[in-house]
């Protein structure tokens, strides 16, 4: 970058990469002229969405010349029924990934610090740099551990924080490893968190394990934040809708920095028709539940090593670097995750596809240890 720029930016930006995506089908297309493309990269629902929500985008359509409701009034109703909160806990975001930067904003600046776990959601880092506030990085759960490989160690993570602390991030279960923890460990871990820390338990995944979710817990803890999205399970990811959930406060200053119309009008009608079809993610957890157990079993079965997952995707162990497997089923037309950026070069992330793609992946999976 020239001098010149360089000189300009603001402090936590000069050595910030971007967040990798998984490639996108369009890009493989182009580069191997491939006509079957199955993307398994970026964990979003193999079903679509709601055809409920299907028509609410089409309702508002010829709607479109005008700005959204910048207060998301009906979808925060909503969203305050289905939680059993009131509407003031709730917090809108383009994605959750919008909600996790305006808590990094709001809470982290230069000399604070976030603690989050090695192997945990890339965002995290990127948002705490981003307002060059310290990353404190806690080593993961060994490998070889028991219960839960790569897994977030509570202990650790507690003894992380320190005077500079403000937000702890603990996704729950987390991406890339599926991991998860049990609520009761987190409420035994923020009974011992110091007051001035917020910890940010991102539930992107929670409607795989509906009785995970530590919702109900928020009016009794006003230090918890849980963030949530429309990109999973709802699966709305193009749309970009997510929020957070937080003691009314807490709400109040996110929403005093969040961008006035930072949910548009299509993502609102959607989310709204999304959740009111509950039946719909019954449906989908159903599916997803089986069809990880069953990729868990065929993985295993060739003699790859898993880490137990309760998302809508499992991370594979090649017990040595995957690179040359990931190019192998990019060729076959499969797009999967390499997650070396996260400092697993051993690993790859198959997100959970329909039945039938996730037939064709294991129909071109090589056994561990083929020559490839
Ligand atoms: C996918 C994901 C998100 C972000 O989703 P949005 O599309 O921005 O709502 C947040 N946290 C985790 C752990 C995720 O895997």
């Amino acid at each position: 970058m020239r001098e010149q720029f360089l000189n300009m930016l603001a402090p936590g930006l000069c050595s910030l990469s971007p967040y990798v995506p998984g490639k996108p089908e369009s890009e493989l297309r182009r580069e191997l002229g491939l006509e079957e493309i199955i993307k398994l990269a970026s964990n979003e629902n193999p079903i679509g969405c709601s055809p409920l929500a299907h028509k609410a985008m089409q309702a508002v359509m010829p709607e479109i010349a005008r700005y959204p409701d910048g207060s998301a009034h009906e979808l925060k109703q909503r969203l305050a029924e289905f939680h059993r909160l009131p509407a003031e806990c709730i917090t809108m975001g383009n994605g959750s990934n919008d909600v996790l930067v305006l808590l990094s904003e709001a809470f982290l600046q230069a000399g604070v610090s976030a603690v989050f776990s090695q192997y945990s959601f890339a965002v995290y880092a990127l948002a705490t740099q981003a307002v060059n506030a310290i990353s404190k990085m806690v080593p993961a759960l060994p490998a070889d551990d028991m219960h839960m490989p790569l897994g977030h160690d509570l202990q650790a993570m507690l003894d992380a924080v320190d005077d500079s602390s403000r937000i702890v991030f603990l996704a729950n279960p987390n991406n890339p490893t599926g991991t998860w923890i049990e609520p009761d460990d987190i409420l035994a871990f923020l009974k011992e968190l110091p007051d001035h820390v917020l910890l940010v338990v991102d539930e992107a995944y929670a409607e795989y394990n509906n009785d995970q979710s530590l919702v109900s817990y928020l009016g009794e803890h006003p230090q918890l934040v849980i963030t949530r999205t429309f990109s999973k399970a709802y699966g709305l990811a193009g749309l970009r809708v997510g929020y957070a959930l937080s003691h009314p406060d807490v709400a109040e200053v996110l929403n005093r920095i969040r961008q006035p119309f930072n949910v548009n009008s299509v993502a609102l009608a959607a989310a709204e028709a999304a959740l009111a079809d509950q039946a719909f993610i019954e449906q989908c957890r159903t599916s997803n539940n089986k069809l990880l157990m069953e990729a868990d079993e065929k993985l295993k079965a060739l003699g790859y090593k898993t880490i137990p997952s309760r998302g809508n995707f499992v991370l594979m162990d090649c017990l040595h670097p995957a690179a040359s497997l990931f190019e192998h089923m990019l060729k076959q037309g499969f797009i999967i995750r390499p997650v070396a950026n996260y400092g697993l070069p051993n690993h790859l992330r198959i997100s959970i596809g329909s039945d039938e793609e996730m037939r064709a992946f294991f129909s071109k999976l090589p056994a561990m240890g083929t020559r490839l």
